[in-house]
């Protein structure tokens, strides 16, 4: 599957803007916003994607609330597939399955629609996010589409915060895409 040269990562990443103690002090958050109001830039990484992916025979795009529905939508729109969300538990209107993570204190939880997936065998699935820092919500993501049966292609990040460890965790036990690593 392709992937970008040294000069187009540089590219997208000239786009994304850097807001430091955002939203807590210490937290340096990377925002995307930039790159999706640049429309060349935003272009360049959805045709990126639709490249990477057309001919894996994908069945389904699934994104994680929030940002990981902008670039999950736009993609599936690009390459003629359904759009599955995961949201935050009590989002959804219909009847949900769920996935509960641990966070530093306490637990969290994601959903996604029972019948995402409809009724197909095997559904080949992609997952998006935008960024992927300690990995809980992904992993949770990743697992609660396992867990109906789906196969799980491949899970993608615009952004992988190296340092937190999210990506190398997952990676034991599913594929990943890191486009941009921080
Ligand atoms: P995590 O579960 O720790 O991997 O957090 C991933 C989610 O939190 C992603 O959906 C991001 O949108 C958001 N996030 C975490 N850290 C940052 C950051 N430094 N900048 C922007 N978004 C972040």
């Amino acid at each position: 599957m392709k992937k970008l040269s040294v000069a187009d990562k540089d590219y997208l990443l000239s786009t994304i803007r850097d807001v430091k103690d955002f939203p807590k002090p210490g937290i340096l958050f990377k925002d995307i916003t930039t790159l999706l109001n640049d429309k060349k830039a935003f272009k360049f990484l959805m045709d990126h994607l639709e490249d990477r992916y057309k001919d894996e025979n994908l069945d389904f795009i699934v994104g994680i609330e929030s940002r990981g529905f902008i670039l999950g939508a736009a993609l599936a729109s690009k390459l003629d597939l359904p759009f599955v969300p995961v949201r935050k538990p009590h989002k959804l209107p219909y009847i949900t399955i769920s996935q509960k993570y641990s966070l530093e204190y306490g637990v969290d939880e994601i959903e996604m629609h029972v019948d995402a997936f409809r009724d197909l065998k095997d559904p080949r699935v992609l997952l998006v996010d935008d960024l992927i820092a300690t990995g809980g919500t992904a992993i949770a993501a990743c697992d609660l589409i396992a867990n109906v049966g789906a196969n799980l292609v491949e899970a993608c990040f615009l952004i992988d915060l190296l340092e937190l460890g999210g990506s190398k965790n997952l990676k034991t036990r599913y594929q990943i895409y890191s486009i941009l690593e921080v």
